[in-house]
């Protein structure tokens, strides 16, 4: 057999795979994981292909081919095309890949003891393993634990013949789902004719197999998740693997359990709050194409699937599908890759779908599954306009007296109801009333928050925090500081005053940390024992509140400032699903939204109920800009420790820039956010025609700039926000 080359993609920023030469006795094959020596390091890395030896080049040879189950030929095309459109090196895609398996031992199996039963030499240390060792079988370590003596003695025990040992997987499988668990068949919701032939439409694409994508556009509460779980069931019972993607923080217990509900068993789970065992345990588990239902934050997508026939992206239009960090990319885009390149079916839902999936489904190219109404008696909200120049706050509150008014109504009749604001803590801004001066991050362009609750001043960008000072920090004035703006505490401290004697509770991410106390919260307010919830965007999520029938937004013009393209579509989603948390069950609900722009085109198409006049009014001057869906976009960010150069580099940048038609570049400007963690930061923005491959032509500009040390070039494609 001639000699062979392996191409081996190491989980490191750099641009290509490395040449090894694989060691005649070894065989290898793409996918595979092997260790291979980098200097003087060992590295785990992946075959990305193998070629045959000419010449003589000499070449290291690969160490050893690691026991894991190798990548799938379509998850490394799959790796190689995240870097391609996303403009970075293979290498970090594939260490989002591995992320979980570096911490893992060499082998799958570990050793497991239980008590043989045949006579050996009792010491008092050994009748301690038999006393509190158990339950068997058991690792050694977790039987030391409980018994409280070494894991040596455990496996001298075992060499006394005490123990038996065999050898057992090192993770538990999870159990199998069940489809016809909790189906109507079986006392679960009986589906409405409206929401059984949407299932059927999904079960069809899966029975018929291949790609296809199809988008479940149905209000809120119209019943998506039960529909598709429909297209999970055919799924699973074709022994498919199926991943249902959700944001992050609809990742809850409550909605673990509809799941389980459903199909009689806890999904596998994947979010940022997994310990390194969870993690390791999912990874392989999805790995063997033993895990059958895995939910998962967007990171999930990266998972090595052995077997995935479906990809669900529930609230497929939430902002949380985009990672802006590391390797940029957006969850939702990339679930349509993965299900061209693996030929699978991806079903995307939302009560409001970004305008780029309604595009597609409008031109034919998603299947377009429309539920237009709530199951049986239940209607949508009806949502109002507050114009705050008519009601004007009292001085110094935030609250209108409608909204008083309507909250008194909904708490005499015993109902809850809930005051929406998006922001985290007492006060946005501090400010100085003998300067002017406002409480600034130490290393970044931004305002300290205050958080009351706490005592502290905190950054929101970096999680900088200090107590709150007595003093202003620059002029050294006594008890000078003043909070100006709501956030949601503040909003909670008025309240009480309005409303005295109401239970009343704030929901977000400081309150709410864990998902045990999210769990317990969501528990209160379902039972009743809350009559106010105040939130931030934490409570837009998938939950149902029963007895929620009353929604006020306290500044429904929170999302439109900036010069975001997507603020408009964006806040129309936001309170869309905000208004969509009041009247569940059979109570109507109503929504009321504080606004000093009640002409803007999302606010006024909210109020008439109209979403066809806000999606045609949108899409009308997107088209005329140029900007998504009917143009591309990418952003660049040149950051560094010293201003000049940093904006010297992004000048230098932007001479470089390939000539191509259909392109325009914008900037360098300096972002709303000028200095992040000591970085200066300069932004470029790349606005081209459809037609244009904006990832090739980033690619190739890219090549033509070397950073120095210190200094960052990121590439945004289609960024959220600029
Ligand atoms: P969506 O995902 O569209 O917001 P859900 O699937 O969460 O909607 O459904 C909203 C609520 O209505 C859930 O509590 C769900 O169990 C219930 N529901 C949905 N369809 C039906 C039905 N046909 N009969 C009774 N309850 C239903």
């Amino acid at each position: 057999m001639p000699a062979q080359i392996a191409q081996i993609l190491f989980p490191v920023n750099v641009p290509e795979a490395f040449d090894y030469a694989v060691p005649p006795e070894m065989s290898v094959a793409p996918g595979q994981f092997v260790f291979a020596p980098i200097g003087k390091q060992m590295k785990l890395g992946v075959v990305t292909a193998l070629k045959t030896h000419a010449g003589d080049r000499v070449l290291k040879d690969i160490a050893q081919v690691k026991q894991t189950k190798a990548l799938s030929a379509s998850m490394l095309k799959f790796i190689s095309w995240t870097a391609d459109y996303n403009c970075v090196s293979p290498g970090l895609v594939l260490r989002m890949v591995m992320r979980s398996i570096k911490a893992m031992d060499p082998s799958e199996m570990v050793a497991h003891y239980t008590p043989s039963g045949a006579a050996f030499k009792l010491t008092p240390a050994r009748q301690l393993v038999l006393d509190k060792g158990g339950p068997f079988p058991a690792r050694a370590s977790e039987i030391a634990d409980r018994a409280g003596v070494s894991a040596g003695v455990v496996r001298g025990m075992a060499n006394a013949g005490g123990l038996v040992v065999e050898t057992l997987p090192v993770d538990a499988p999870f159990d199998t789902p069940d489809p016809d668990y909790g189906s109507a068949a079986n006392g679960g919701i009986a589906l409405t004719d409206e929401q059984m032939a949407a299932g059927e439409e999904l079960r069809a694409q899966i029975i018929r197999g291949g790609f296809s994508v199809s988008l479940l556009d149905g209000v809120t509460g119209a019943g998506k998740t039960e529909v598709y779980f429909e297209g999970v069931a055919e799924a699973i019972k074709r022994g498919g693997q199926v991943l249902v993607l959700v944001p992050e923080i609809a990742l809850t217990q409550a909605s673990l359990s509809r799941f389980k509900a459903r199909f009689g068993v806890e999904p596998a789970p994947w979010h940022s709050a997994l310990g390194d065992a969870q993690r390791r345990r999912t990874w392989r588990e999805v790995a063997q194409g033993r895990a059958k239902l895995v939910v998962g934050a967007r990171s999930a997508l990266y998972l090595p699937f052995d077997n995935l026939s479906l990809v669900v992206v529930d609230e497929e239009h939430d902002t949380s599908y985009k990672q802006e960090e590391g390797v940029i990319y957006n969850a939702r885009d990339m679930a349509v890759v993965r299900g061209s390149i693996a030929a699978h079916a991806v079903v995307l839902a939302s009560a409001t779908p970004s305008l780029e999936s309604l595009v597609n489904a409008r031109t034919g190219r998603y299947a377009h599954i429309v539920l237009p109404e709530r199951p049986g008696a239940v209607t949508l909200p009806d949502i109002d306009l507050v114009d705050l120049k008519d009601f004007p706050p009292e001085k110094g509150d935030f609250i209108s007296a409608p909204l008083i008014e309507a909250t008194n109504t909904v708490l005499a009749s015993g109902d809850q109801a809930m005051l929406y604001l998006n922001r985290r803590g007492y006060a946005p801004l501090i400010i100085c009333r003998a300067c002017g001066e406002r409480l600034k991050s130490p290393d970044t362009d931004s305002w300290l928050v205050e958080h009351r609750a706490t005592g502290r001043a905190r950054c929101h960008m970096t999680g900088f925090s200090m107590p709150m000072p007595k003093a202003c920090p620059d002029c050294k004035t006594d008890d000078s500081l003043t909070p100006v703006g709501p956030g949601v505490e503040r909003v909670a401290e008025e309240a009480a005053r309005h409303f005295p004697g109401a239970r009343i509770e704030i929901f977000s991410s400081d309150t709410a940390g864990n998902p045990a106390e999210i769990a317990a919260r969501m528990k209160r307010m379902e039972s009743g024992e809350i009559d106010i919830l105040i939130g931030t965007q934490m409570v837009v999520k998938g939950h149902n509140f029963p007895h929620l029938t009353f929604v006020g937004v306290v500044d429904g013009d929170l999302g439109l400032a900036g010069g975001d393209p997507r603020a408009g579509e964006r806040t129309y989603q936001t309170l869309v699903q905000v208004a969509g948390r009041a009247g569940r069950a059979d109570k109507p609900g109503t929504a009321l939204i504080q606004t000093h722009q009640p002409d803007h085109e999302a606010l006024s198409a909210l109020a008439a109920g109209d979403r066809e006049r806000f999606i045609s009014a949108e899409l009308a001057s997107r088209e005329m800009l140029g900007l998504p869906p009917y143009g591309k976009l990418a952003g660049v960010i040149i950051s560094g420790p010293d201003v000049k150069k940093t904006e010297a580099l992004a000048k230098k940048f932007v001479s470089l820039a390939p000539r191509a038609d259909g392109i325009d570049i914008l900037g360098p400007s300096e972002p709303p956010i000028g200095r992040l963690r000591g970085l200066y930061r300069r932004r470029i923005l790349v606005q081209a025609e459809a037609s244009v491959n904006l990832s090739k032509y980033m690619r190739v500009w890219r090549k033509k700039l070397r950073v120095p040390a210190k200094y960052k070039l990121h590439i945004d494609i289609d960024p959220q926000g600029f």
